[in-house]
């Protein structure tokens, strides 16, 4: 009989077939799809050949849903049923996106999916993963039609700063767009990778990527065409739209200031949400006219039967939004910070994202970086086309070695120890996929059980950081404190995701929790949580040490307690009384705030108890030797 042959893993059985692999950039703004045709990477048109898709989904009263051009055409007519910026709402609660003030929906938070938001739309409540899974179902039915075939998988790209949960919806999404996600890649790294950084210099190169609706900066070493990530920071709620708003709110002003004269101010007060929808795509498009001409004229007509007709010039834009550009400097300066590294070491600035095409903002990179940033290629398709490149790769199609990627954790992880610590397991920025593994013990004599939780952030006290996720050991066999010994490993994955696992040495018990958190960090918690963590070293120093000084107060007290009430009989009465004195001395200093106090109020339990110690180990080793059974001796 004639042996079945087996391809190996990761080999295709019939090794000339090309698999279809795409690269999709899922946009804040607009979206892409991307793949590697002749060796070249190529984004894919649709019909009426549009590379970008505006990432803008619309629901028709007759149950329609287009997506893309068509939807945004009618943005202004059915603000509310044409969801724009969908991806800000991606894994966030209602509390996450609070002070976007100027978003139209009317927003919903859903308990039974982790406190997600939802959108209402006359086709019922939407979550964001569904509006997503929209644009990805365009750019999947898009790319099927163009390449003739099935798509084998897609690398979509996330903002590096996506959090556990925002990456997870995105790969909701991608499912329910019936997309295979060979991986989430981030999207600077998909940049450089479109650059070909890899294949030409060792060193080290920033990507800054402004794009509609978030910013996003890291540094990349490479080092053998290798890239690693040495450190990303950002804002994820800056970008050109904001740039558009305040153009909005120009023309506001400037309408307030000319109709005076003839119109109530109170009538532009409650300007609905079609006027708004109509004068921020006005904005929007007086800026992008302004990246290449010296003045833009704005004219519309709005509901309440006012005209608007302005003109902006380029230099009063620029003053204008000249803080929303230095703005971008301060995630860059901690990336650089972060890095440890000089703007000297600095090889090349990439620029991402259409909003770096304004001049101002290119001005202000090279300022600040003193060189000129590359900008060759188009800056609103190079993450499609890196993470085309990164799929095509992924399938199996390159013969080369398959470039490896490596990202970072933007903020330490860790778990709780006695006392509201955190023992950082893994550090911030550690090179993704990580795993590390550290021991832990019980605290009591006979701890049956244990619970872990995890925790993420800077801080030295689990109160100041973020809540991942709490899991319970069960099944550790009754030992005494200290003699048992738990491994706990975290494994940070390719995507970025969390797991945990505890495992008892000895025994086996094992347990184990995937980290979805409930909701997301916003860019404004992140940066309070590492700038609190900066200012605050020393108090937490101390608050760890008294911290630590009560713990060990209380495992002491704890231990010598057990060991009177069981042995009692070998010391004298005074001994005894004096023990007890002194751990009615100690118990009542810990509550007080004295670290210094607690300890030597330890020392001074250590001290009473030494002859007690001694009888103890003495009437042991009689136990021992007279045949009694070993198991019967404690301590
Ligand atoms: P995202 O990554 O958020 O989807 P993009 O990279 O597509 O965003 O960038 C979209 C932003 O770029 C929008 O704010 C858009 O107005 C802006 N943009 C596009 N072209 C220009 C231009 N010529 N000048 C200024 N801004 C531009
Ligand atoms: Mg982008």
């Amino acid at each position: 009989m004639a042996l079945l042959q087996i391809s190996e893993p990761g080999q295709s059985a019939a090794p000339h077939q090309h698999k279809l692999a795409v690269g999709i950039d899922l946009g804040t703004t607009n979206s892409l799809v991307a793949t590697v045709r002749s060796g070249m990477s190529t984004v894919l048109q649709d019909e009426y050949g549009h590379a970008l898709l505006p990432s803008v989904v619309r629901y028709l009263p007759n149950g329609e849903i287009v997506v893309g051009h068509e939807a945004q055409a009618q943005q202004s007519a059915d603000p509310m049923n044409t969801i724009v910026s969908a991806k800000r709402f991606m894994g966030r609660s209602l509390h996450d996106i609070a002070d976007r003030a100027h978003i139209p929906y009317r927003f919903m938070e859903d308990a039974a999916s982790n406190k997600q938001v939802q959108l209402h739309t006359r086709a019922g409540l939407k979550t964001p993963v569904e509006i997503s899974a929209e644009i990805l179902k365009a750019l999947k039915v898009r790319a099927e039609h163009s390449l003739g075939g099935e798509l084998t998988g897609a690398v979509i790209t996330v903002p590096a700063y996506f959090d556990d949960a925002q990456r997870q919806a995105t790969k909701d999404a991608a499912r329910l767009a019936g997309l295979n996600v060979l991986r989430l890649l981030n999207e600077p790294t998909a940049a450089a990778v479109a650059y070909g950084l890899d294949n030409n210099a060792e060193g080290t190169f920033v990507i800054y990527d402004l794009g509609g609706g978030t910013f996003d900066v890291s540094i990349l070493k490479l080092t053998k065409g290798v890239f690693e990530v040495l450190a990303t920071n950002g804002d994820s709620a800056l970008g050109g739209d904001d740039f558009d708003h305040r153009i909005y709110c120009w023309i506001l002003d400037k309408v307030r200031e000319t109709s005076n004269n003839f119109a109530p101010p109170q009538e532009f007060k409650p300007l609905g949400e079609e006027d708004t929808r109509l004068l921020l795509t006005k904005a929007r498009q007086a800026k992008e006219w302004l990246t290449d001409n010296f003045e833009a004229q704005i004219v519309c007509k709005l509901s309440n039967g006012i005209l608007v007709d302005v003109t902006l010039s380029a230099t009063q834009f620029v003053e204008l939004t000249q803080h929303l550009v230095t703005k971008t400097l301060t995630p860059t300066r901690k990336a650089m910070r972060d890095a440890g590294l000089d703007i000297a070491d600095i090889k090349g600035v990439v620029m991402v994202g259409g909003a770096t095409r304004m001049p101002q903002v290119r001005h202000a990179v090279e300022d600040y970086f003193k060189q000129s940033p590359l900008t060759n290629l188009d800056p609103d398709k190079v993450v499609a086309l890196g993470a085309a490149i990164q799929a095509n790769a992924l399938v199996g199609n390159r013969s080369e070695n398959d470039l490896l990627l490596l990202d970072v954790t933007p903020l330490s992880l860790g778990l709780e120890t006695m006392g509201g610590l955190v023992e950082k397991i893994i550090p911030r920025n550690s090179t993704l996929p990580v795993a590390r593994a550290q021991d832990f013990t019980t605290y009591k004599d006979g701890q049956t059980a244990m619970s872990i939780q995890v925790v993420q952030g800077e801080r030295e006290l689990v109160a100041d950081c973020r809540s991942l996720a709490r899991f319970e050991l069960r099944g550790i066999p009754p030992m005494a404190a200290g003699a048992a010994r738990i491994r706990v490993t975290f494994q940070v994955d390719a995507d970025g995701l969390l797991s945990v696992t505890a495992r008892e040495q000895t025994s086996g018990v094992e347990a184990h929790v995937v980290v979805k958190p409930s909701y997301g960090l916003t860019e404004d918690e992140i940066t309070r949580m590492l700038t609190s963590s900066f200012g605050s070293a020393e108090a937490d120093k101390k608050a760890r040490m008294l911290a630590e000084a009560r713990v060990n107060a209380g495992a002491i007290i704890n231990a010598v307690t057990l060991a009177l009430a069981a042995d009692s009989h070998l010391i004298s009465k005074e001994d005894k009384q004096a023990i007890e004195a002194e751990i009615a001395r100690l118990q009542s200093m810990t509550s007080a705030d004295d670290a210094v106090a607690i300890n030597k109020g330890v020392e001074a339990l250590n001290h009473a108890t030494e002859a007690f110690a001694q009888a103890r180990m003495n009437a042991s080793v009689t136990h021992a030797l007279s045949g009694k059974n070993l198991e019967d001796i404690n301590l």
